[in-house]
């Protein structure tokens, strides 16, 4: 099968654009709204720019470019993803739904094609949520989901995310006219790596997205009293570290209680107070992230979880908070969508698998406004937010071109 998009000039670009924040070999560091970040929205914005798209960079630090359809009041047909990082991250997390979006809509104008609505090329600011713990912020900005004091967040240096968003030069009092209207966007589509290991499994490069499902984050403090390590008998010790191994070692297992589900929990950032060798900790906070695609499952996993912290607190003369920072329900891709992605396929000769994706990513907030769909290109033993991250060339150029095919009948005047 002979493509239409130009694998050359994409492999380039990606490349090009991890050279930005690179760290090691294959390594990136792009942390939301940083130096670097810009650096890579200037980029990737030029690129923009000279394909013909109309370029901008918002008030929340999202790029997104356009490309003026034959019915420009028509609700626009919006690709995306992100090209912020994880602080020890991967070049292809985000950036190939990006660059491959460019390069199916560079593709088109190259080729003479008139859409029937306009296009639109988002790369959404912050999706990772590493930084100030709590992501999707850009694509939740334009739609008007920004929490209450959620710009007063602070990251690891005491900066603020509104201290970050003018120092990458955000224009603050734009964030209302940065806004989108509801019915503004007719459908989403992202192309992303699968961050799993499923199609690797299968052999099979790319897969058509069926749903993503939901996460909750949770930040879960632990109050005891801190005393001398050498003096304090173990029978009066109010130790919050050892309730938070409790916790820590209690979820792991609930998650891992039903065989076969793809219930995943994890523990990924623990912090301690006054963190010395010698001293019972007195405080320690720590994060939960939980995943289920049956809803009601993971409400029971919840509910148990609670129960357990409410236990352990008792059983160790503790006091505890949980703070919910981020609560998701699993998302459904657009049925019609997926018929259009899997008539393209077998315009290509193929016949994608379906999977569900356990990653959420800027079409999680996309499905809540408009139609959604997603394309999966297979990465190397399911590695990612880890410089090992790894996809071949073979495997994202046909998730491009599976994407340049369904713009392609999206935005023809039958539009199927
Ligand atoms: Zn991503």
């Amino acid at each position: 099968m002979s493509l239409s998009i130009h694998s050359s000039r994409l492999a380039n670009r990606i490349q090009e654009l991890a050279r930005i924040g690179q760290i090691g070999e294959t390594g990136v560091c792009r942390l939301a709204h940083s130096p670097e970040d810009r650096q890579a929205v200037e980029l990737v914005k030029s690129w923009f720019e000279a394909a013909g798209l109309e370029a901008r960079i918002d008030a929340f630090g999202n790029l997104i470019g356009r490309w003026q359809g034959r019915n420009p009041e028509a609700p626009v047909l919006m690709l995306g993803s992100h090209i912020d990082s994880q602080p020890y991250g991967g070049q292809f997390d985000g950036t190939i739904g990006v660059l491959g979006a460019l390069e199916a809509v560079q593709t088109l104008i190259e080729e003479g094609w008139i859409p029937d609505m306009s296009i639109e090329i988002t790369a959404f600011a912050d999706e990772e949520g590493c930084r100030f713990n709590k992501g999707l912020f850009g694509v939740r900005g334009i739609w008007g989901q920004l929490e209450e004091g959620e710009l007063d967040r602070v990251d690891k240096n005491g900066v603020t995310r509104r201290q970050a968003l003018q120092e990458f030069g955000c224009d603050l009092d734009q964030l209302i006219a940065s806004s989108y209207r509801e019915g503004q966007v007719s459908a989403y589509l992202e192309l992303h790596i699968e961050q799993g290991p499923l199609l690797e499994e299968m052999k099979e490069p790319i897969g058509i997205v069926t749903g993503i499902s939901g996460p909750i984050w949770l930040t879960v403090e632990f109050s005891g009293f801190a005393g001398h390590a050498g003096s304090v008998p173990m029978k009066l010790r109010k130790d919050a570290m050892l309730g938070a191994a409790k916790v820590i070692t209690g979820l792991n297992e609930l998650a891992s209680r039903v065989e076969g589900a793809p219930t995943v929990s994890t523990v990924g950032s623990v912090a301690v107070f006054p963190d010395s060798r010698n001293i019972i900790p007195e405080r320690v906070v720590f994060t939960v992230d939980l995943r289920d695609i049956d809803l009601e499952r993971r409400n029971r996993l919840e509910a148990e979880l609670y129960d357990m912290i409410h236990r352990v607190a008792l059983e160790g003369g503790l006091t505890y908070t949980i703070t919910e920072d981020t609560r998701s329900d699993p998302r459904y891709c657009t049925d019609r969508i997926k018929k259009v992605m899997s008539n393209s396929a077998a315009d290509m000769g193929m016949q994608p698998p379906e999977l569900m994706s356990g990653p959420f990513h800027d079409a999680l907030v996309m499905s809540y406004h408009c139609d959604y769909g997603m394309i999966f290109v297979r990465c190397k033993e399911g590695i990612s937010h880890n410089p090992a991250e790894f996809a071949a060339m073979e495997d994202i150029e046909l998730g491009v071109e599976l994407l340049y095919r369904t713009v392609k009948r999206m935005t023809s005047v039958s539009g199927v």
